[in-house]
């Protein structure tokens, strides 16, 4: 590994100021995604801007019906904070279930959301929930929305020069509900498939309802065909069941270690079927 310059600083500022400056710089925050690449020598790095050092950035709030998390927030603080649990559920269910132990008590939801994993489970909450994803920079701030700032493959609209400050998560209650489910091949393991689902309910039916699968595919896919089948319908077990049906043929996987196509097509349409009845239940008010 050539050198490299190593830079703690403690305010935001500070960190724009370099991000500005800086050819080949990369922040760490937990060090769970990008250690491992600096261990295989696949980042072309001559500048590491450590932003555990950022004073004020561990934070989790509550304003404005959103749940705001900050950029040195770990998995671990985000899966028991109570203020998660009371506003945003799932995403303390998903935090709690990210990696094993380790990787949850240095990882952030803000370098995952930045670092765009595939496999990783808080852009595909992110782009169900539609988060709000504050990026700072020299010349401001840009508030992303988490449906549209994914691009693919380890790919966002963040720009070199912006860091990711704070992801906020909407108040979720009922009449709206969300589900989420994951198959990982063992404990701790990156997952093969999720699905996330978000159904809101007027009365019997059906009036919003948001499918995302993620793992499968190069970043975080809406299912659009699903959503259709299901909106302005009643959650009926037979319809949950065809939307299910056609989230798994519409997948469109690769065939690798983890499993052939037919496998996680069938993986897909399992997970779908629990993911939206999870969220019906939670949309009727169920916990
Ligand atoms: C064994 C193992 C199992 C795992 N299992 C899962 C899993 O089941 N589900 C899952 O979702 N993830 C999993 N992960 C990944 C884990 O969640 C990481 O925490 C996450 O991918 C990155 O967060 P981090 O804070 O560690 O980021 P880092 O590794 O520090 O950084 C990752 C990338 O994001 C950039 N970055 C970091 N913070 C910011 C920021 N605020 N703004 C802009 N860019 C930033 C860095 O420059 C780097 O390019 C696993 C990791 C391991 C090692």
């Amino acid at each position: 590994m050539r050198d490299f310059t190593y830079i703690c600083p403690e305010t935001i500022d500070e960190v724009c100021q370099l991000l500005s400056e800086q050819e080949n710089a990369f922040l760490i925050a937990g060090g769970q995604s990008l250690l491992p690449l600096l261990r295989l020598r696949a980042a072309d790095l001559s500048c590491l801007i450590d932003i555990n050092g950022l004073k004020n950035a561990n934070y989790i709030t509550f304003e404005n019906q959103q749940v705001k998390v900050g950029p040195t927030a770990r998995h671990a603080e985000v899966a028991e904070s109570e203020t998660v649990k009371n506003h945003c559920l799932v995403l303390s269910q998903v935090a709690s279930h990210i990696g094993d132990v380790q990787v949850r008590n240095r990882g952030t939801i803000c370098g995952s959301v930045a670092n765009a994993d595939p496999a990783g489970d808080p852009p595909v909450l992110s782009a169900l929930l539609d988060v709000e994803i504050q990026a700072t920079s020299v010349r401001g701030e840009t508030i992303y929305s988490g449906s549209d700032f994914f691009q693919g493959f380890y790919a966002t609209n963040l720009e070199e020069d912006e860091f990711i400050t704070e992801v906020r998560f909407p108040k979720i209650s009922s009449p709206t509900g969300v589900g989420y489910e994951k198959w990982e091949p063992s404990e701790g393991a990156y997952p093969v498939a999720t699905v996330g689902a978000l159904i809101t309910l007027e009365g019997d039916l059906i009036s919003q309802a948001k499918i995302v699968t993620g793992a499968i595919e190069p970043g975080p896919t809406f299912s659009e065909d699903a959503a259709n089948i299901l909106l302005g319908q009643k959650p009926t077990t037979e319809l949950i069941t065809e939307a299910a049906i056609s989230i798994g043929e519409n997948s469109d996987p690769i065939e690798d270690a983890e499993g052939s196509i037919l496998f996680k097509q069938e993986l897909m349409k399992t997970l779908s079927k629990r993911a939206i009845t999870t969220a019906v239940d939670c949309a009727q008010g169920g916990a």
